[in-house]
């Protein structure tokens, strides 16, 4: 099967006295190559847990995670080929710019090639010209703009976004994900997103996974799931 596959993943956290608590509970979702799956949800439904147990960052309690086919599991987080954007870009401030969105280009990218690739992405994702621009001089939305175009930059074959849009004010979260939208349907990029917005989830997503209490209710476009009561 190309793509991701996630099959009845569990995700467990020991809790002191009051036991363990089963975070994600038997899911198990197909993402086709250069699809955008959503997965959305209340706080606390799962969802940072699954995206999290796809990276890598937590051990799976059962199931298992592949992509195009070969199990992911026995593999670090450095070795997956996954990118990852959380909320707080997490940029590197004593970079500019295009030293952060450089910093994603495989080494053997140098001079005008590597110069020309940067600007391309900062073009992509709506910062033409921002290279050399301390990145602390930035505004919120410009900086998950240089935090996208970092984690494009080295072409991963699975993006995986931790509510990326969460930090930002709602217009600018409204503008924010039809860009976000434009830039991975641009790169042909697969990527699983997860957010408690409803309006940004069907704003951004080819289908959207609807989730509670660590189970999966129902997947679809936004489309099928707009005419559901
Ligand atoms: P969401 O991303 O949907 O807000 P999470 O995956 O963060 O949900 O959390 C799911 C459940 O797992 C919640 O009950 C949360 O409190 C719990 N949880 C998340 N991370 C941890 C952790 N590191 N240790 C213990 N419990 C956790
Ligand atoms: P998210 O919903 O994106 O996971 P949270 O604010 O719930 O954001 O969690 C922030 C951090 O705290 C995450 O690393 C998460 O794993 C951890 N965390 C969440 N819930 C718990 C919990 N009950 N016990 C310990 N750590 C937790």
């Amino acid at each position: 099967m190309s793509g991701l596959e996630v099959h009845d993943v569990v995700v467990r956290y020991a809790a002191g006295r009051r036991g363990s608590t089963t975070a994600v509970d038997g899911v198990t979702l197909h993402v086709e190559r250069g699809e955008v799956v959503a997965l959305l949800g209340p706080s606390g439904c799962g969802k940072s847990s699954l995206l999290r147990a796809v990276a890598g960052l937590e051990p799976l309690a059962g199931g298992l995670v592949a992509f195009d086919g070969r199990s992911v599991d026995g593999l670090p987080v450095h070795r997956r080929g996954f990118g990852l954007m959380f909320q707080d870009g997490q940029l590197f401030p004593h970079r500019d710019v295009a030293g952060n969105v450089a910093y994603g280009l495989a080494g053997s990218e140098r001079g005008p090639e590597r110069t020309a690739r940067v600007d391309a992405l900062l073009e992509l994702v709506g910062l033409a010209g921002y290279g050399p621009r301390p990145v602390t001089t930035l505004s919120g939305g410009e900086r998950q703009r240089v935090a996208l175009a970092r984690a494009l930059a080295p072409q991963p074959r699975l993006l995986l976004l931790d509510e990326p849009l969460s930090a930002l004010d709602r217009a600018l979260r409204e503008r924010l994900a039809v860009d976000l939208r434009a830039a991975l349907v641009a790169t042909g990029t697969t990527a699983v997103l997860v957010t408690h917005d409803q309006d940004e989830a069907f704003a951004v997503a080819d289908r959207v996974a609807v989730m509670d209490r660590g189970r999966l209710l129902q997947v679809g476009t936004p489309a099928d799931l707009w005419q559901r009561p």
